[in-house]
């Protein structure tokens, strides 16, 4: 008979025992190439399958790789540098030849980068129309006005065009700083500091905290996670 047992391609990709994926599929929560399987001998060419649990995408080949890094500020954002200066191929050691970053960070920024060694992941999420939504925390200068929220929402033009946020929230503040969050939908370069500083808010500190469905969590600055599987499926 041709391909693997379901319950074992799952088990090997990591998603439970075989035992708890048979579970899983009885309960109907596995598709098949976009069709609910609840047939526990159904067999499956793990090569060419597109699985999902719960609706998230199960990475059957397990040559895949995506991180997590916590970028640490003064790092550039490149896999090696021709003049030696410190930059994110340094966290990733022998690795850093097969593996692509997503997107940029700024230099002087810090937060969630995203590195895979899916290279056709990575042009996919570094395009213009990928348009999922970032979250960062910048620190500015204050104070900040009421109505700077509906300002940044409405949208504000810089050189190459408008520039919005998704939402704006005052975090914290004192006399003449501010902890503000926002969230955006777009990556033209440097455009968290543009947008606040055509405000009259200039950035002191800025960290990225989100990527649609991918959240720093506690990682220190420099280090480096494995996506669990509901990550990596909301990538694909
Ligand atoms: N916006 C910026 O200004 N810098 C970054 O690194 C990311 C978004």
């Amino acid at each position: 008979q041709e391909g693997e047992r379901l319950q074992k391609v799952l088990s090997r990709a990591g998603v439970a025992s075989r035992r708890a994926a048979e579970e899983m599929i009885l309960e109907g929560r596995v598709e098949v190439n976009g069709e609910h399987v609840l047939e526990l001998g159904t067999r499956v060419d793990p090569e060419t399958a597109v699985i999902h649990v719960d609706g998230s995408r199960v990475m059957v080949n397990n040559n895949l790789t995506h991180l997590l890094l916590n970028k640490p500020t003064g790092i550039l954002c490149t896999m090696s540098d021709d003049k030696g200066r410190p930059c994110i191929g340094d966290y990733l050691r022998e690795r850093q030849g097969k593996l692509f970053h997503v997107g940029r960070l700024d230099q002087d920024t810090e937060g969630l980068l995203l590195i895979t060694n899916d290279g056709e992941l990575a042009n996919r999420l570094t395009h213009p129309s990928y348009e999922v939504r970032k979250t960062y925390m910048a620190e500015v200068v204050g104070p900040i006005p009421k109505d700077l929220g509906k300002r940044l929402r409405d949208g504000v033009e810089l050189d190459d065009g408008l520039a919005k946020v998704d939402s704006f929230k005052l975090v914290d503040t004192n006399q003449n700083k501010a902890l503000v969050q926002l969230v955006l939908h777009e990556g033209r370069k440097h455009i968290v500091r543009r947008l606040l500083k055509h405000v009259g808010h200039p950035v002191e500190r800025l960290v990225r905290t989100r990527i649609g469905d991918i959240q720093l969590t506690s990682e220190r600055p420099g280090a480096i996670r494995p996506l669990n599987r509901q990550e990596v499926g909301s990538l694909y």
